[in-house]
């Protein structure tokens, strides 16, 4: 109750205070180094815990933080996203600066759209709803699904998703539960079902398939984006994969890329991060150390020894902490690293043929009928793209 009363004096206080400013993380700046500048006291990084000191690493160049200040322009309150889930809040108490990390709290809107094509999926859905991050996920998900140079103008495009909204505005990433395209009178859906995008016949078209980066023992720990843990009433998120594995073991790239970070990353330690297609990105994590040849900037191949398993930064025994990031966002590498595309078959592909065609019937009726779509005027995102990717 305690916790929901402070929250509650949190909105409040920064919802009418004069001196409450939005600010974007520079470039370059780390959680210790952001103390430092602000004469916040830096005993707040090294009390941190490990999973707190990886959390910590997590932030994101261009986040848009919050901070508010009292009359004398003295900080009272300061808060910085951690993935779309968790932020990091700092406060006084007892006249001392102490950190915790709490939920972001957001809404979650159901909405649809269905329009004819003019332009194409993107211009249109633009047009329509001025949703950059729904236009976006569009185009992804049908990538390796439908060709769209066969669309003419007047086909059927429809759309059912649900979005977050934080403060009235329009906030994070979204799945598109279905996505239909109706052209020389044969519809295409796209699914999203169980983390992943699917075609009707249970087919799974994710097109960027990746590699286990290293031979290991066991999985000590498992992705999260945020957990409750209900005796020390705290919050927590595990941003990635821990694969236990003894130190010096090789560690490879997921897949073919270019290198865009080789170094010390706070709590992470000796970190790799590769940008690959489609707006991914892996981060391999407590590297003992890096390939001989590994350079920022450098492409490498799925496969490639890049570096070795290490206990570097925060870590309490030898493993590779395994991040997969698209479009700057942590998504469950789980979901993605595997042989072959999955396809649904027997009990599942049963499960899977329900869910759907409750989908279609909802289709249908957005055919028929003429709902003014929900235009954006305000977005917050925790990531800020500077553009769409498209
Ligand atoms: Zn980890």
């Amino acid at each position: 109750m305690i916790k929901i009363v402070s929250f509650l004096f949190l909105l409040i206080s920064f919802a009418y205070s004069a001196t409450f400013e939005e600010l974007k993380w520079p470039k370059g700046e780390t959680f210790l180094t952001f103390l430092g500048k602000n004469t916040l006291p830096l005993s707040i990084y090294y009390s941190l815990d490990k999973e707190e000191q990886e959390l910590a690493a997590e932030i994101v160049a261009g986040v848009k933080y919050q901070v508010l200040k009292n009359d004398q322009q003295e900080l009272e309150q300061i808060l910085i996203p951690i993935g779309e889930e968790l932020q990091m809040h700092l406060y006084k108490k007892d006249d001392k600066f102490v950190m915790e990390i709490i939920p972001i709290i957001f809404q979650e809107e159901a909405l649809s759209l269905s329009v004819e094509i003019q332009n194409s999926p993107y211009v249109d859905i633009l047009k329509a709803t001025n949703n950059y991050v729904l236009a976006n996920e569009f185009v992804q998900s049908f990538r390796g699904g439908v060709n769209f140079r066969n669309l003419q103008k007047g086909d059927k495009l429809v759309l059912f998703y649900k979005q977050r909204v934080r403060l009235g505005k329009q906030y994070g990433s979204m799945k598109i539960d279905v996505s239909m395209v109706e052209t020389a009178r044969k519809k295409n859906y796209i699914f999203f079902y169980k983390e992943n995008y699917y075609d009707k016949n249970g087919k799974e078209l994710e097109n960027f398939l990746l590699g286990t980066p290293v031979n290991y023992t066991r999985i000590s720990s498992e992705f999260t984006t945020k957990r409750y843990h209900p005796i020390l009433h705290i919050y927590r998120a595990h941003l990635g994969i821990d694969y236990a594995a003894g130190v010096g073991t090789a560690v490879r790239a997921a897949g073919n890329g270019r290198v865009s970070f080789v170094g010390q990353k706070g709590g992470y330690g000796n970190t790799i991060t590769i940008n690959h297609d489609n707006s991914y990105k892996t981060l391999y994590a407590h590297l003992n150390g890096f390939a001989k040849s590994l350079r920022n900037g450098k492409n490498v191949k799925k496969g490639e020894l890049i570096g070795y398993v290490g206990n570097t930064g925060m870590s309490s025994g030898p493993h590779l902490h395994f991040g997969l990031y698209r479009s700057e966002v942590a998504i469950n590498p789980a979901s993605v690293i595997k042989i072959e595309k999955n396809a649904l078959s027997g009990r599942a592909m049963k499960d899977f043929i329900d869910y759907t065609n409750g989908l279609k019937q909802k289709v249908d009726m957005a055919l028929k009928s003429t709902i003014a779509p929900k235009k954006e005027e305000n977005f917050s995102y925790a990531h800020l793209l500077e553009k769409p990717y498209m």
